[in-house]
């Protein structure tokens, strides 16, 4: 590709709300620059039906992988396919960008497998940048000749518009990467260590957006709760205590910004929910819906995943949120069948259900991941059968927890 034809992006997403944010930033960068979206087709009957629309009018395709699960890695591996078809065919291939985790887990400091095994697996990927490179996409590209010097240097982080599609909503993300380490979890690596963006940085965007009308705001992060604190600090807060977070003060920043009606936050932990929040969310543009991921019923298991939370630092959460806003709406995450895992434990997990009610749940089944501490130091003992047995039991009983 000559160095001034790159005209059209587009930029294909998995996974989670900080990848929808990263790559509404990456469509801001490239729009700055002069690119121009592609428009999906109104109506495709799959992926490779998209890609055999999309790929021949796009200059630089951009895919922002995840890599929580093996199913979303395993559809970024069936483009290459598509590619060697388009290829096949005499269609030009789009300079290929992979981003995202799958790059993050094999970049940096914190790395779970060799690059080189997925630059093997991916052989048709032009440029690999993980997410702590988001805003140095335009050197990354003028590196490899696809930007001209000129458009580099008039390109200024500060002034990113994000590109949001939503007239709505938008996804902010206020820090980047974990330091939690959960053993069964592949973001402390594929992220990186957690990095908080600066109050002016976040703020500057939200009016931005809201100046835009967009009206509806998530705060999104690995670990919201520690925006802002140092590695030190944030290990020593525990569930309830009187410890005061930047993050609840942020919240009452952002609640403050004209045009803001709803603000909603993700991913929220037990263990550093403090009083302090608790008292945040009563503030009236705060969603009635709270998102706190508890993963097990059992202290053995939150102990093996290593949560930095018990069970009753749950409970206690719980109460404490609905005297303090007796209207709010709880949603969690689960793991069934995580190693060592017995059928008592998971009854504890089924007890939790029916005493809290949770209104949305996402129940997941465990899933071995390379280079985790649950791969290296547990074993995946509990049969896949008993594992499906286990999802479906738990999702029965909190259907009818709805009811
Ligand atoms: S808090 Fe735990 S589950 Fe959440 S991103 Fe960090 S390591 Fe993963």
């Amino acid at each position: 590709m000559d160095s001034y034809s790159p005209k059209t992006y587009y930029i294909r997403t998995f996974g989670c709300q900080a990848n929808m944010a990263d790559s509404s930033t990456l469509a801001g960068i490239l729009e700055s620059l002069g690119f121009e979206h592609v428009e999906e087709p109104k109506s495709t009957k799959n992926d490779h039906d998209l890609y055999m629309h999309l790929l021949p009018q796009t200059d630089l395709f951009i895919l922002n992988t995840c890599s929580v699960r093996q199913k979303s890695e395993d559809k970024v591996y069936g483009l290459g396919k598509v590619l060697k078809e388009l290829t096949e065919k005499g269609k030009k291939k789009p300079f290929v960008v992979l981003a995202g985790c799958m790059v993050g887990s094999v970049t940096g400091e914190r790395q779970r497998y060799a690059f080189e095994e997925l630059k093997k697996r991916t052989p048709w990927v032009d440029l690999y940048i993980n997410p702590s490179q988001v805003f140095d996409l335009p050197n990354l590209l003028q590196r490899e000749a696809i930007l001209d010097e000129w458009a580099v240097k008039k390109y200024s982080a500060f002034n990113i518009k994000p590109v949001i599609n939503d007239k709505k909503s938008a996804f902010v993300n206020i820090s980047y990467g974990c330091d939690n380490f959960c053993t069964f979890c592949v973001v402390p690596y594929a992220r990186g260590a957690e990095v908080s963006r600066s109050e002016e940085e976040i703020v500057t965007e939200i009016k931005h957006l809201a100046g835009r009308g967009i009206t509806d705001f998530t705060l999104c992060g690995q670990n919201v709760n520690s925006w802002g604190l140092d590695r030190k600090t944030k290990f020593q807060i525990r569930t309830g205590s009187d410890h005061v977070l930047p993050f609840a003060g942020l919240l009452k920043t952002v609640h403050e910004i004209e045009g803001v009606q709803k603000i909603n936050f993700l991913s929220s932990n037990p263990f550093d929910f403090t009083a302090d929040l608790i008292e945040t969310i009563k503030l009236p543009k705060i969603d009635n819906y709270l998102h706190i991921a508890v993963q097990s019923g059992n202290n053995e298991v939150l102990k093996n995943m290593n949560r930095r939370h018990t069970i009753e630092d749950f409970y206690y959460l719980v109460n404490k949120i609905k005297e303090a806003k007796p209207t709010a709406e709880l949603g969690t995450d689960i793991i069934v069948g995580f190693p060592g895992e017995t059928e008592d434990q998971f009854m504890d997990t089924v007890e939790l259900f029916k005493k809290v009610k949770f209104n949305v749940a996402y129940i997941s089944i465990y899933s071995v991941r390379k280079g985790t501490n649950a791969e290296k130091f547990l074993t995946d003992d509990v049969p896949l059968k008993e594992k499906k047995r286990r999802h479906a039991y738990l999702s029965k009983v909190w259907k009818e927890t709805l009811r």
